[in-house]
């Protein structure tokens, strides 16, 4: 694991980041905080696109508990197909709005104990609801974030809830309301998983990881492989050894 960065450099980092992208927003397309939940709840082990191409028609039809209720889970399931676990999916979000329109009134509740209470909702969708719908500084860790996290130094920790509690301590309280959407953005499209783009990182100084990529694949590949020869040089035959024939014929 990385040393921990620095409360001084952990500003700074958040300074570049934010200057790049002042004022980000989630990815997810939503219009009101329960098509946020619901949103967020379809999107584990999802891309936002794909959720996105989904719930663009879905929304249109049912952006209420109440619109989403009568809708009913099969034909939910008929506009979620697309999505991974959809039938899980279909199932805990008929769950949570019936569970919104009995126990809440038909409102998404602003208290995290209540919002983990709903089906399909854990600490990192109420923690997105929390900050993006309700504007509290909350930090939810995702794949992304904990990369991130962990690579830099920024947060180090074994598992989400640590990184959490960690970003919570190391991030300043003006960056902490979108703490969040800078490093998903960075994780999603500099820090990647498999080749992180170390070269063009506006981080890359203060970040701690040891196997840092300093140029593209091509170029590496190609500085890597051997310089080709100009024009391809045939192999010389192997001279024939001289029979006792061929002796007799010369
Ligand atoms: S330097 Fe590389 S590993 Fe570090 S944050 Fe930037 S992209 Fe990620």
């Amino acid at each position: 694991m990385p040393r921990k960065m620095t409360r001084a450099n952990a500003a700074v980092l958040f300074e570049r980041l934010s200057a790049a992208t002042p004022t980000p927003e989630t990815e997810l397309h939503y219009k009101n905080p329960y098509t946020l939940v619901v949103a967020v709840a379809l999107s584990a082990q999802a891309t936002d696109e794909g959720v996105n191409r989904a719930t663009g028609p879905l929304f249109e039809i049912a952006d209420t508990p109440q619109k989403m209720a009568a809708l009913g889970e099969e034909a939910l399931g008929g506009y979620i197909k697309t999505i991974g676990l959809w039938r899980n999916k279909a199932k805990n979000v008929i769950a949570l709005s019936k569970m919104l329109i009995e126990d809440f009134d038909g409102e998404v509740p602003q208290e995290r104990e209540a919002l983990e209470r709903l089906p399909g909702v854990g600490r990192k969708t109420a923690n997105v609801v929390l900050n993006v719908a309700f504007g509290q500084p909350t930090i939810a860790v995702d794949t992304h974030i904990f990369r991130v996290s962990n690579r830099t130094g920024l947060a180090p920790g074994k598992n989400p809830l640590e990184v959490e509690l960690a970003l919570e301590k190391s991030t300043p309280e003006p960056f902490l309301q979108h703490a969040h959407h800078w490093l998903i953005l960075h994780g999603r499209y500099v820090c990647k998983a498999r080749t992180p783009e170390c070269w063009r990182c506006a981080i890359d100084d203060l970040c701690q990881f040891k196997d840092k990529v300093k140029e593209p694949k091509t170029a590496r590949s190609k500085a890597k492989s051997p310089a080709k020869p100009i024009g391809k040089l045939k192999a010389a035959a192997p001279k024939k050894k001289k029979t006792a024939r061929s002796k007799k014929r010369a």
